[in-house]
Order: C-alpha cells, then structure tokens, then sequence
C-alpha cells in the first residue's frame, strides 16, 4: 500500500495528498504533520518506512469538506484520491492485491464548487494572466457558474482588474511569478504557477475549440494572442484539476476596459466598495446595497458595484428597468416573492456538468425553472422596459422540461442520489415493481414474526436486521434452550450469540432476504439510471437554462434596487454625455445608515456642483475643521457618480452626471508597513498615479494631500497638485484641504471654486453643523476639536497660548516662526496648580534621605524598627 501511496503522491507534488481508506481521507509523511498542525487534529503513527515510524492524521469521509476549506483556506492545495473499486473487487483479481485508488481532483482556491466552500453571494474566480511577445491578457472563470470572460490588458494595469474581480487564484507561466508574486499576494490571491506549454497560443487554441466543439475560434468573435494563451492556459489547468472532468463553461465573452469606469485598487479600497477597511461585507457599500433576493443577483450586484458602466445606453437601459420597478411597487413585491424561492441554478449546473451533483440538483433545476415560468407570467401582460422585455423572454421554454423533471422526481429529494428515493412512484413501471417487491417483502417479514412468535410462545423474539448478518432472528438468551432443542431446532438455524441474546436464521428467512435484497439492489439501479437520464436532459438545455438564470438576475438585480430605492428615498440620477455633475440633497448612504442606527441623529444633505464647461476643470476646494464632514462629503459624491453608472438610483433629491469615464480617490492615511512604505510615500504614488491619468472625464477626489510631511513641503506639494489638476488634467475634482493659505487659489484659477464644511462656535466650543456652504473656513478649529477628543486641560491651553503667538507672528510678518515660540514663557499657559498643603513629618524626612540600594538587609530591617518608633 506504502508503496502506491507512494507513487501517486510523486505525481501530485505541491499538494497534500488525501489517501481514501474506507471511511477515511489518510495524510502521510510530511502531509500529515501539515494537515495535523493546520488541522489541529491528531498526529499519529502508522507502520514504518526505512526503518522510521510514518507519521499518519486522517479525516472522516462524510466530514471531509470543512477540513478541505480549512486547508484550502491555509493556503493548501489538496489532491483527492478515491478508492476505484471496491475491497471485493480487488480480492477477485488475488488475494494480497491493493484496491485501485486514483487521484479525481485537485481541490485549489479557484477550482471550488460545492454550496459548503463557496459563499453564495460571491463569485469564485479562478484567472489567468499570459503575454505573448509585447501584447498581455487576462481571462477568467468562475466554475460553479459557467462565467468565462477574457480580455487584453497592458500588465501595468493588472492590479487594477485583480482589484476588481478579486479572483481566488491567478494562474501565470512559471517564469513570471517571482516577478507577480508581490502584487498578487497584496490582494490575498493564490498565485499557481504553470509549464509554459500550457500558455502555447497555438494548442491553446485548440484546447478552446476542443471544449466548445467549434472548428473555428472565429465562432465567438476575434481575440488578441495573448488572449487566446490566458484562456488556454485556463482550460489547460481545469484539465490537471478536475482530471479530465471539464466543467460546463459558456463561450468566452470578450470584455473592454474601454466599456467600464476605471477604478484603481486604492480608490476601492478608499471608497469601500465591496469590502469595508475592517474587511467584512458589513459596511461596504455592497453590503448595504444588496437586497437581492437570490444568490445569482446577489452575484450580479457585486459585479456591477466592482465595474459600473460608462456606457450611456446601457446605463439609461438599466435604469429603466428600476424605474419600472420603482413605479410598480405592488408588482414588485410580488415578483420578488417568487424571486426568493428561486434556487442557485448556475451552480447546481455546475455541480451536475462535473458530477458532482445529486438529486437535490435535479430538483433545484424543476424549482427553478417552474418559478422562472411565474416570473414571466407576472411581467408577461405589462408594460415593460427593453432590458426587462428581453429578460422575461429568455425565462420560459423550459416546460417539457419542466415536466419531466416534475413527473419523475419526488417533490423533496434525498442529498445523494447513491441512497436511491427520489424517483416519484408511477414514473418509471419497473421500478415501482422492483419497489413494491422490496416493500412487500419486508410486509412478509413482519408477518413471519408474528407466526414464529405463536409457533414458539416466545412473544419477546423478534426478526431484525444488521448489515453484518441481514435478517435475523433475535430471542434472548433465557430462551435459547427452547429454540436449540426439538422441534425448534430443525427450523431454526443457530448464527450467533452475543452476551444477553441468541441469534437466529431459517431457509424460508435467508430466501426472503435475498429476494428484499435483489429487489432493493434492482431497484437502486434504475433510479441511478433514471438519474443519469435526467441529468443529460438537463444538460443538453445547460445553454437556455443559463439564460434563464442570468435573466433572472437582471430581473432581480433591478427590483431589488427599486426595493432599495424606495425605502432609502433615493432618486433616479440623469446621466449623459455632458460633463455635468449636479448633486442636490447628497447623502453618504453607508453614514447615512450608520447615523439611524447608532445615534438617531439625522444625516445633513449637501449639494454639489461640479459642472464643467468642456475642456475646463472645476473643482472645488473644501476646507473646514477636522470632523467636519469633509471626507464624508468627497466620498458621498464618488459613491453617488458610481451608483448612478452601475445603473441604480441614489442617495440625493436631485442628481445629473455627465458620464465619468476614472474614479480617482486618495483618502485618508493608511501605512503601507507590509511594503516598507511610509503614509506619506503612500500618498505620493497614489497622487502621482493620479495625476499621470486622469482625463477630462475623471471624477477626482483628494483628501488632504501633504499631510504626512512638513507644513510648507506639504502646502507647496498640495498647492502644485491641485494646479496640475486645473491645467493639465482638468477633470472634475473636490479636494479637501486643512491649508488656508490655499484658498487665495480660487482667485487665480477660473474652474476652482471655494467650499466650507460650516460649524459654530459656542463658549469657545465648536458645534459640527456639517453643511458645505461656498466661500472658505475661517479657521481651522484643531485646538477646538483637540479639546473635544479630551487633551488634557494643560495641554489646550498651551496649544491656545502657541497658536496665537504664531497668528500674531503671520500677520506682523516680521518676526519668524522661531523666535516667536521662543519668546513665548515656557508653560505660561498652565494654570498653577494650587500649592500642596504640606507637612513633612520625621519619618518622611528620614525617608528622603535613603538610598535603598545602599542598604543591607539588616540595615533596612532596623530602620524600619527606627521609622515605626518615630511615627
Ligand atoms: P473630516 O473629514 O472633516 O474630518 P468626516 O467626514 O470624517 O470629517 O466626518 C466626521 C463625522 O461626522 C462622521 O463620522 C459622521 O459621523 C459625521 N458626519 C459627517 N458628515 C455628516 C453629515 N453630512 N451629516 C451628519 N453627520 C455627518
């Protein structure tokens, strides 16, 4: 056995190898210390190799897919190898002969497809990055839905998209990845590396045509080489992977950069698109936006969030749609209604195309596709938009489908389709017979205890069952006499007895058993069949089915944000190709949400207008106290231009945006340890990505830019950068700044305009109104705002005394900085503290006097004598 284990475990390097024993998945060797250890499970021993103990942990088969997660989780990769025939069947080919085992799957991050490892509202992708001479692409899939998509993309921009699409696992030639694996693993991605063939352009695409069974790649439009590599590359692992068992994908589908608003991996970061900075879904705008009712438009929603649209009919299209929901609010509740009894079809799909799947997936197909069929009766009859005409008529057409699946399965299966039981009676005229045999014989079984019962006058023998011995007859041990002697003992045969109870058989009871197990067997059979027939059924509509589950998430994607739009308050945004960008009565939705439900206080909307002239900029220049609301400002009108391209309504009373082609934000401060970088290196590159690409229809929004150096380095840096912005760039922007010095800016430059988050000042304390008014903040209120974070009253104080000294300084212009502070009497401000009422007593004077490290311990004991006389 050591010796096969051996063997496959050469051929799968690089991943722990679960070894099938029985009911156990075994891990050898240095497996097992890993899996034990990551595992937290039990070390043990199991024979010797070379003279050494083997180190062995195992896991039970029926609860071996949270340990997979666990482990693939850790950052394993698991190789899993069945048992290929069973114990019986290796005995008929000689006595000592080993049960053929095989590896049928690698389990990797990327290559999950079982409900217990994936999340149900996100995708699970698995990409491929290729180059081919000077040209780049990426591809990617995710295998429990079917999604396949490819497109070019210079490397530079390949954070960005992994940003994006946060696949579970990157796939690249093995010559890069010393080169991606600092990049890829600041995203948390597995990165796996491949033999260069596997990126060859040309097998690869033979590889395609192979899958999809096309003569031509033509058949799904034109690709870049470097395309055709990172989708073979992909197709080429799922082979190592699934171990020839290839998932059911649909045709590539070509995507453009060009076609999506172009978001950097900081500004989602920054702008918490999908992941909140504390990295849960919860206070994301994902997580407050998604009111989806089934897993596939959950998905669909965190694609959109991740890559609004910039293209203006597609937008208008997906707005329509929620309006139509938004007007037919009572409809909407209905529909929705059907839409959560809706299972995942993608994924049950999914599960069947790799085997994988079991009679729960049949039905979830029957469920799904009947409850598509209502969807379409509901919309049918009205009025409808063209995103949702198309979307009702790629419901239907599933109904011999439908039927089939509905004659032939009971209404809630069974989980695996090994145990039999989900075939409804009447389906199928053998099965029902080979039931009935089977029933009919377990009557006649309860029958012949009762005749053996009045044959023997023993009333407590009963016939039971055991998967050792089958049917049995069972009386207890007081009774074993009778039965061992005549005339009882020409019926029954004697098979057993354990310490309290004699076991027995007859001719007439072991025939009977046989025939209950013929049946049983017979009848298991048809229904693996069965399942197999309906399976290819459903796989032969995988297309259409697929169609329908998309146009189900569009359906509920758009209801779900007319739900949302409703209870929110939330309006439809007007979005054309102008470069107009007029909020009225903004709101951040995620504060927003947080303010109800932590203090009750009301969010205050404010207006925005950055509306520009073509080719000019206009940004405005907020200044204001900390805690002002600066940031919650910036950030509300990126999220209010990204919601209204992803084709939702937002959170204003009045919205028109010229479309937005780049999202830039640099907010906040956050230390890049990991990378060796300070904040304020941080902000730098950040602001220098910026500047070198915005264009003319980029919304930028900057948050203190220099404060993580010197004042003057810090104004100087901000000052030139928002000059740049003006000139160069000209993009709409709001930048935010604590520098006062520059607002004089707003008299220079025609596009740049003055705004201030307003507050008031009450007995030397500062009240946030958090309205943005125009013009520029007086001051900046830090001392304030320092008070009211609970500096110590000393401190405030001094801080009162330097501020003023320096105030002064600026505005008599002659004396420097410097020597103002110097001037200043130190600690001045401090108000002494009321001199201590004291009273040295003998003792403490004593005290005073001793240098404890001086004395003996005899010494010390004796003046504590002395002290105590004296006190
Ligand atoms: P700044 O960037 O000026 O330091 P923030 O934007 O971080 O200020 O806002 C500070 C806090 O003020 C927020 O956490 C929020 O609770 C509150 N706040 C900000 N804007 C508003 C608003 N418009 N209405 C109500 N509360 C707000």
């Amino acid at each position: 056995m050591m010796a096969q284990y051996l063997q496959i475990k050469a051929a799968h390097e690089g991943a722990l190898l679960f070894y099938r024993m029985g009911d156990f998945y075994e891990m050898f060797f240095e497996d097992a210390v890993a899996a034990a250890e990551a595992l937290d499970i039990a070390l043990t021993k199991r024979g010797k190799h070379d003279g050494e103990d083997i180190p062995m942990c195992g896991v039970p088969v029926h609860a071996a897919e949270g340990y997979l997660l666990t482990l693939i989780r850790k950052g394993f990769r698991v190789a899993v190898c069945e048992q290929m025939e069973s114990p019986a069947e290796a005995k008929k080919r000689g006595y000592k002969a080993i049960v053929k085992r095989d590896v049928v799957r690698l389990v990797t991050p990327g290559t999950l497809t079982e409900d217990s490892l994936l999340e149900a509202r996100r995708h699970n992708y698995l990409a491929a990055f290729a180059e081919v001479r000077d040209s780049c692409a990426l591809a990617w899939v995710d295998i429990s839905t079917g999604a396949f998509h490819v497109m070019p993309l210079p490397s530079v921009r390949l954070g960005p998209e992994l940003a994006r699409l946060s696949p579970s696992e990157l796939i690249v030639s093995e010559a890069k990845e010393s080169e991606l694996y600092e990049l890829v693993s600041e995203f948390g991605i597995a990165l796996t590396g491949l033999a260069r063939s596997a990126f060859d352009s040309t097998s690869a695409e033979k590889r395609i045509c192979d899958l999809f069974g096309i003569a031509t790649l033509d058949a799904f439009g034109s690709f870049e080489r470097a395309e055709v590599s990172a989708m073979g590359a992909l197709i080429s692992y799922l082979e190592i992977t699934q171990k020839g068992k290839l998932p059911l994908l649909r045709p590539p589908q070509k995507e453009s950069e060009a076609r999506t608003v172009q978001i950097d991996a900081a500004t989602r970061r920054n702008l918490e698109l999908t992941h909140a900075l504390g990295g849960g879904r919860a206070g994301s705008l994902l997580g407050l936006m998604d009111r989806t009712c089934t897993a596939v438009g959950a998905r669909l929603l965190e694609r959109r969030i991740s890559s609004p649209s910039r293209v203006l009919d597609i937008i208008n299209d997906r707005l329509d749609a929620v309006s139509f929901g938004f007007e037919n609010m009572r409809l909407t509740r209905d529909l929705r209604e059907t839409l959560r009894k809706i299972p995942d079809l993608d994924r049950a799909l999914s599960r069947l195309s790799l085997d994988r799947g079991g009679p729960r997936d049949l039905a979830a197909i029957r469920n799904g596709l009947a409850e598509a069929e209502r969807l379409a009766e509901l919309l049918g009859p009205q009025d409808l938009t063209q995103l949702l005409s198309d979307a009702v008529s790629d419901l239907g057409g599933h109904t011999p489908l439908i039927d089939l699946l509905d004659q032939a399965l009971v209404a809630e299966p069974p989980l695996l389709a090994r145990d039999g039981g989900f075939v409804a009676p009447g389906y199928d005229a053998e099965l029902d017979e080979a039931r009935t045999l089977r029933d009919e014989g377990r009557g006649v079984i309860a029958g012949m205890q009762q005749q053996f019962v009045s044959d023997t006058g023993i009333s407590s023998l009963k016939i039971k069952h055991n998967n050792v011995l089958g049917y049995f007859i069972e009386t207890t041990a007081t009774h074993a006499e009778k039965m061992l002697s005549a005339p009882f003992s020409e019926t029954f045969i004697h098979r057993q007895t354990t310490a309290n109870q004699v076991r027995f058989t007859t001719v007439e009871l072991s025939e009977l058993e046989t025939k209950i197990l013929n049946a049983g067997n017979h009848a298991l059979e048809i229904e693996k069949r069965l399942y197999e027939r309906l399976k290819t059924a459903i796989l032969e509509s995988a297309t259409d089915i697929g169609q329908t589950s998309a146009a189900i998430a569009e359906i509920d994607l758009a209801l779900s944000l007319a739900d949302l739009a409703t209870a929110e308050n939330w309006v439809r945004p007007k979005v054309d190709q102008s470069r107009a960008f007029h909020i009225e009565g903004g709101r951040h939705p995620v504060v927003e949400r947080a303010l109800a439900q932590q203090s009750g206080d009301p969010f205050i909307a404010n207006d925005c207008d950055l509306s520009a002239e073509s080719d000019a900029a206009n940004i405005w220049l907020l200044t204001g106290p900390n805690m002002a609301g600066k940031s919650t400002f910036l950030r509300q009108n990126a999220l209010i231009a990204l919601m209204a391209q992803m084709g939702s309504f937002v959170p204003a009373s009045k919205a028109h945006i010229g479309i937005v082609s780049q999202l830039f934000s640099r907010v906040g401060a956050s230390d890049d340890l990991a990378r060796g970088r300070s904040t304020f290196m941080v902000e730098m590159v950040e602001t220098a990505a910026i500047l070198n690409q915005a264009d003319d229809r980029a919304l930028v929004i900057l948050d203190e830019i220099g404060r993580g150096t010197a004042t003057y380095d810090g104004l100087s840096i901000a000052w030139a950068t928002l000059e740049h912005l003006h000139d160069v760039n000209k993009s709409r922007a709001l930048f935010a700044t604590h520098y006062h010095e520059m607002t004089a800016l707003a008299g220079k430059l025609d596009g740049v305009d003055n705004a201030t988050v307003a507050v008031k000042e009450w007995e030397g304390e500062v009240i946030f109104l958090h309205e943005v008014r125009k013009g520029a903040a007086d001051r900046s209120y830090g001392v304030q705002v320092a008070q009211l974070a609970g500096l110590p009253d000393s401190v405030i104080a001094r801080a009162r005394v330097v501020l003023d000294a320096l105030e002064k300084g600026e505005r008599e212009g002659g004396a420097t900085q410097k020597t103002m502070i110097d001037d200043l009497p130190l600690f001045s401000a401090v108000p002494a503290p009321p001199p201590p009422v004291q009273k040295t007593s003998q003792v403490e004077e004593e005290l005073a006097l001793i240098i404890p490290d001086e004395l003996s311990p005899r010494e010390a004991l004796d003046l504590i004598y002395k002290l105590k006389e004296a006190a």
